[in-house]
Parts: structure tokens; C-alpha cells; sequence
């Protein structure tokens, strides 16, 4: 049997490895800077957590989740995004007992079992973020700041983001009963899934991807014409915000979260030229998960950026194949003669240490082969280990760019390195 990763699973390998440590980084710097410390939690949980905490009728949940037994017969499940086990942390360890709000990111892979395609994938990484305990709209507005700023940093600037409230379970009351009376007449003419979900969650149809079903329900009542006077004032307070800081938006009243604990805002970024998984990113408020989870009555914010899809549409930016090349290799040490290879060593060791990113080869290429394999590894410099120049305390450096070259004394290797590279 060939053996091959999973079906909906991949390698990173090199070089594409550096451009996931740049993006992370950029992530995690940002996260930084806008006052976010990392947590990390667990890739399995109860089973039971991701049922209360992700939602029970959810896709997710019903069709996605890598549930097992384990060999004590408890009911396990592959994390399938990052909320629920934050919360679970924040409450197991009553973090909220300390200052307040608390905030957190996260970042790691998330499984789950669904058609794999591309941009889709059944182990795939996010980046979250994490509010809780503060209800203010600044804070909703700093989550969607951060998630900007980090598509500014990668240069991502072909991006929309989309922006609704859904309010809070007082005005979407009534907006159910509003969308019902929109919607039973043209019942006949919806999905078999949405004449379910118009019974059991009347929402979810607005969100439904089948072009007839948006066509019976055109002019449908949209939660923002319902909005109750706390949570207008809090959509509008966000969006104020926004505004202020440049940041430009497009209300989508089809922006809808099918459950209940979600609240106020929802938010998601689209960069469309990256193909139909044109969705990097989304979040908003959960007001009631904390409390659905366990935990006390607290307000959340977050959001989760897919990774694979990040890194794709980086691939659109112009430069995108420079990117991680800071990694690369700056200096290979060439060795004439294998009885060098201890002094190779030493010398090795002398520039590593001044943070020059150098090796040598190890399998006693001729001269020539060793210039072609350093060719190979993209170095800036050849730096030459000959029999002549050792014999007169020096060696040869050579700039792979300008293909110049010049002898120096071997105390001055790694100022002249520095020098080169500067
Ligand atoms: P969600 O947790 O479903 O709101 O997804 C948030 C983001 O995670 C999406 O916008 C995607 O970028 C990413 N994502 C979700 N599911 C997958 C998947 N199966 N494969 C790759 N990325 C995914």
C-alpha cells in the first residue's frame, strides 16, 4: 500500500514554510500590539463541549466533527474551531475572576470532515482572537481594527469586509415573527431545507445559497430595521468607529449567525479574488455563549482567520514570491580540501554566531559542484576555504549578486560579511 497523507490533509515543506512563519508572525505581532496574549488549549476536547459551545443543529457539529472513544469509553472530538475551548479554559481556570476584559489569541489546526476542495480543507489551521467580559462597542471595533491591520501588514488590500448586528435575543424575537409572516407564503417555493429551517430557525434561510430560495424571500425584513434602541445605538457606535479610522465597510443585512447566543456584531472578510472560499475570516459578538457554556453571564467578541486562505491570497500580491525570504541562506562556506573540515567548522560557528544564517557541504563536492549546490541554496555569499589562502591567513569572499570577489585576512571575515550584507 502507497502510503499518502490523509484526503483533505497536506505538508508544509520548504520553502513554503517560511512564508507560514512570516504570516504567523505578522498575526501574532499584531496581536501583540493591540494588547492580546496567547493561550493555548488542547487539539481534543469533550465531546459534549463542542456540542453546547458550537451548537447542536450547527453543520459543524451534525455532519463535520472527528468524534472518538477513547480507550475509557469517554467521547472525544477533534477541535473543530477555537471558541468553545477558550471559553472552556477561561471558566475551568475562572480567569474571569481576575481583569477585566480578558484577551486572548490562539492559533493552531482545526478539523473538520467536509467535502475537501480548494481552499478547504478537513485539517486546516486558524488565528483567533478573544474578548471577554466587556460589553463596549470599542471593543467590537478593535477586533475588526486588528483583523484590518493584519490584511494592511500582508499587503492584502483588495479585501471587503462585511458588517451587520443581529441584534440581541429581544429584538430578534421579534424579527422572527416578522420574517415567519414574510416567509410562509412563499413556503412552496423555498428549499427542503429552509421549509425546515423556517420552521426551526427562520434566520438561517436568509443565509441559504440557493439562488430560488433568495429570490421567494426578496424584501425579506432585515434585522436592522429591527433593531431595538441598545443594540441600534450599539451597531451604531461600531460602525462610528469604523468610520473614524478609514476603515470601509459593506452592511449585509445576509450576514446572519443561526444561534442564539450570538449577538450584536457579526462581521466577515471576503477577498474575492481568491476563488468561491472567497471567506477568510469572520466573527462578531456571542453575548450568551460564556453562560450556554457553564460559565457565568459574560460578554465575548472574537473572530477566526483561516490560514490556508491567507496564505492564498497572498499568492494574488505582487511580490508574494519574496515573501520569507529573509530566512534564506546568506552565506555558504566552500572547502577545498576535506582535511579543512574542523577549521570549516570553527569558522562556521565565528559567523553563525553573528546571526549570519551560513552552512557548508558535508558531501565532499569538488570545488565546482560546491559553487553550483550553493547557487542551489539561493546564497548571497560564497566565502572559500583554499589551500593558497590559508597559507597566507585569508579567503576568498564572493558576492553571488555582483559575482565580484575579493581575498581577506580571516580575522576580518565576519566584519566584511556583515559589511556585504548590510
Ligand atoms: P468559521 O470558523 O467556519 O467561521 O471559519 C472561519 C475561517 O476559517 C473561514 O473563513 C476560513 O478561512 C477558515 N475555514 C473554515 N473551515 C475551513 C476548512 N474546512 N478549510 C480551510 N479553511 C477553513
Amino acid at each position: 500500500m502507497e502510503l499518502k497523507a490523509p484526503r483533505g490533509t497536506y505538508d508544509v515543506l520548504p520553502p513554503e514554510t517560511a512564508k507560514w512563519q512570516y504570516v504567523e508572525g505578522v498575526l501574532r505581532d499584531t496581536a501583540r500590539l493591540f494588547g492580546y496574549s496567547e493561550v493555548r488549549t488542547p487539539i481534543f476536547e469533550h465531546t459534549e463541549l463542542f456540542e453546547r459551545g458550537v451548537g447542536d443543529t450547527t453543520d459543524i457539529v451534525t455532519k463535520e466533527m472527528y468524534t472518538f472513544e477513547d480507550k475509557a469509553n469517554r467521547s472525544l472530538t477533534l477541535r473543530p474551531e477555537g471558541t468553545a475551548s477558550c471559553v472552556r479554559a477561561l471558566i475551568e481556570h475562572s480567569v474571569y475572576g481576575g481583569i477585566m476584559p480578558v484577551k486572548w489569541y490562539y492559533g493552531g489546526p482545526m478539523f473538520r470532515y467536509d467535502r475537501p476542495q480548494a481552499g478547504r480543507y478537513r485539517q486546516f489551521c486558524q488565528f483567533g482572537v478573544e474578548v471577554f467580559g466587556s460589553h463596549s462597542p470599542f471593543v467590537d471595533a478593535e477586533v475588526i481594527m486588528l483583523l484590518v491591520e493584519v490584511l494592511q501588514r500582508l499587503g492584502l488590500d483588495g479585501y471587503e469586509l462585511h458588517l451587520n448586528s443581529v441584534g440581541c435575543p429581544k429584538c430578534r424575537e421579534i424579527h422572527r415573527q416578522k420574517l415567519v409572516e414574510h416567509m410562509v407564503p412563499v413556503k412552496e417555493r423555498l428549499c427542503h431545507d429552509c421549509q425546515t429551517r423556517l420552521v426551526k430557525n427562520p434566520l438561517r434561510v436568509i443565509d441559504c445559497k440557493v439562488r430560488a430560495c433568495q429570490e421567494a424571500i426578496a424584501g425579506f425584513p432585515t434585522m436592522y430595521d429591527n433593531l431595538c434602541e441598545t443594540c441600534h445605538n450599539h451597531y451604531a457606535q461600531v460602525k462610528t468607529v469604523l468610520g473614524d479610522n478609514a476603515i470601509a465597510f459593506i452592511q449585509d443585512h445576509n450576514l446572519v449567525r443561526g444561534l442564539d447566543y450570538y449577538t450584536n456584531t457579526a462581521f466577515e472578510i471576503h477577498i474575492p479574488q481568491i476563488g468561491a472560499q472567497s471567506a477568510i475570516g469572520g466573527g462578531g459578538r456571542y453575548n450568551g455563549l460564556i453562560q450556554a457554556i457553564g460559565g457565568p453571564d459574560l460578554p465575548g467578541i472574537g473572530f477566526a482567520i483561516g490560514m490556508e486562505r491567507l496564505l492564498l491570497a497572498l499568492e494574488t500580491r505582487p511580490g508574494a514570491q519574496r515573501v520569507g525570504e529573509e530566512g534564506r541562506l546568506q552565506v555558504f562556506l566552500a572547502v577545498q580540501d576535506e582535511k579543512y573540515s574542523a577549521l570549516a567548522m570553527r569558522l562556521l560557528d565565528r559567523i553563525r554566531r553573528t546571526g549570519i544564517i551560513s552552512d557548508r557541504d558535508y558531501n565532499q563536492r569538488s570545488m565546482k559542484a560546491q559553487m553550483k549546490y550553493a547557487d542551489k541554496l539561493g546564497a548571497r555569499i560564497v566565502v572559500v576555504l583554499g589551500e593558497a589562502e590559508l597559507a597566507r591567513g585569508t579567503l576568498v569572499v564572493r558576492d553571488m549578486l555582483s559575482r565580484e570577489q575579493q581575498e581577506v585576512p580571516t580575522e576580518s571575515l565576519t566584519a566584511v560579511l556583515k559589511d556585504l550584507l548590510a
